[in-house]
């Protein structure tokens, strides 16, 4: 029978996955469960952390908090916000796309490394975490990394930790750098670009001394599904500024500049909220359908490429983030994964997450991007390191 285990300390935490290697019995690590890939092993153990919860410590002058694992993501965000203090790396909520329902964590957002669109410009979850408290494989409580910069022990193995999917450690606490919230924000939007143009439009942009930070492009096809279908008609190429109102009163005048490339508007500080929450989201794609949806991360030059060499031969949907470089694909049918990942291999090289599918297809495709063998060597011996007995099952490629 499959066993939950909802441990209420680290002690507990550690005392069951000492038992579990006594039993030669994989856990699977869960937070609130929002993911919808599942490793497919129905009948593994559940380790969860939602016995382990609350803000431990928050010094809004140091802007640093320290939060237990299994913390509500809505509850720290809400805590934040009395300070008008955030998280740097805006963490996506995938449940609308993925038709999931539960409750992420923060210890849930580090380990997928989750970040949104500001992640090119202010870096991901991984570069905000300073600490993490964590047991391992062996059941030993570990403490890694501290609350200020300055304190490099240990920073590496934290480093590690972040995007680690449940397969190296089970996270009890975590401590992250904070952002103010800036005071206002505007979004410029350059109309009837194509891919291509709106690749040089962005790329200029970043070039400005304007601190953009957020740039998309929304070609057509997605275009209306945005802001209840307020942008001008035809593709947006988005560039977000934000900060002082006089400062993003002056920068947006400079964005103008782009008029040479398209026709110029801009949305207000609320649109601009709601357009960057929903390319963060991938709203467009929150369809209700299990059409698979292919996160890709490429070059920012080479998003374009792939969407238009991948039009030719296969129906396909997609926007683009971070300058480009990162790409949401939705598939008209299959996931493609050996199309998908063979352009990205001649453009240059890349990452392709599949982030939803049916069950039936789930099986035959690998969710994760398959490693160069060096690095597959290196993420073994890293394992070992972790979790000797292999205890942790994770989300990795060659399980699914
Ligand atoms: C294959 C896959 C790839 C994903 N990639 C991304 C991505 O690149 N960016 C993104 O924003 N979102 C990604 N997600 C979605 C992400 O899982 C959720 O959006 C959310 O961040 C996770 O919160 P949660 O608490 O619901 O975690 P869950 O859905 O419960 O778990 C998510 C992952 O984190 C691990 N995990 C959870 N809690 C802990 C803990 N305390 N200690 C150790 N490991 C833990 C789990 O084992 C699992 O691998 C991905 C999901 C899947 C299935």
């Amino acid at each position: 029978m499959t066993m939950f285990h909802e441990p209420l300390s680290e002690e507990a935490a550690s005392r069951i996955i000492r038992a579990a290697v006594a039993a030669s019995s994989p856990l699977e690590i869960r937070g609130g469960g929002t993911r919808m890939l599942s490793s497919g092993q129905a009948s593994r153990d559940v380790l969860s952390s939602t016995g382990l919860s609350g803000i431990v410590s928050y010094n809004p002058a140091e802007m640093t908090m320290t939060a237990k694992a299994g913390t509500p993501l809505d509850e720290i965000a809400a805590v934040l916000a009395e300070r008008r203090q955030m998280l740097s790396f805006e963490p996506l909520d995938l449940r609308p796309a993925l038709g999931t329902s539960g409750i992420p964590t923060i210890g849930g957002v580090f380990a997928t490394n989750a970040s949104g669109p500001r992640r090119f410009v202010a870096g991901a979850a991984r570069d905000s975490l300073l600490g993490v408290r964590f047991v391992n494989g062996t059941g030993e409580i570990v403490k890694a990394g501290g609350r200020v910069m300055k304190n490099v022990t240990g920073l590496d193995l934290t480093k590690l930790l972040a995007g680690s999917r449940g397969a190296l450690a089970f996270l009890t606490e975590v401590t992250c750098r904070l952002l103010p919230v800036p005071e206002t924000a505007a979004t410029i939007v350059v109309s009837g670009l194509n891919d291509a143009e709106a690749a040089a439009a962005m790329a200029t942009a970043m070039s400005m001394s304007v601190e953009v930070s957020g740039a998309a492009h929304l070609p057509e096809s997605v275009c209306g599904r945005f802001i209840g279908g307020r942008l001008p008609e035809g593709p947006a190429t988005v560039l977000r500024i934000e900060g002082l109102a006089a400062s993003v009163a002056v920068r947006a005048e400079k964005l103008k500049a782009l008029a040479s490339f398209g026709g110029i508007s801009s949305l207000n500080a609320e649109d601009t909220g709601v357009l960057w929450r929903e390319i963060r989201d991938v709203h467009p794609y929150a369809d209700g359908t299990a059409r698979p949806l292919w996160r890709v991360s490429v070059a920012p030059t080479a998003g374009h490429q792939l969407v238009a060499a991948l039009r030719l031969e296969t129906g396909v949907d997609a926007y683009f983030d971070w300058q480009g470089g990162l790409v949401w694909l939705r598939m008209e049918a299959d996931p493609e994964a050996e199309l998908v990942r063979r352009y990205i291999k001649a453009l240059g090289g890349g990452h392709a997450t599949l982030m939803r599918v049916s069950a039936a297809v789930l099986a035959a495709t690998a969710v994760l991007q398959p490693q160069a063998e060096a690095i597959e060597l290196l993420s073994a011996r890293i394992k070992e390191k972790f979790d000797p007995a292999g205890i942790f099952a994770g989300t990795s490629a060659s399980e699914a």
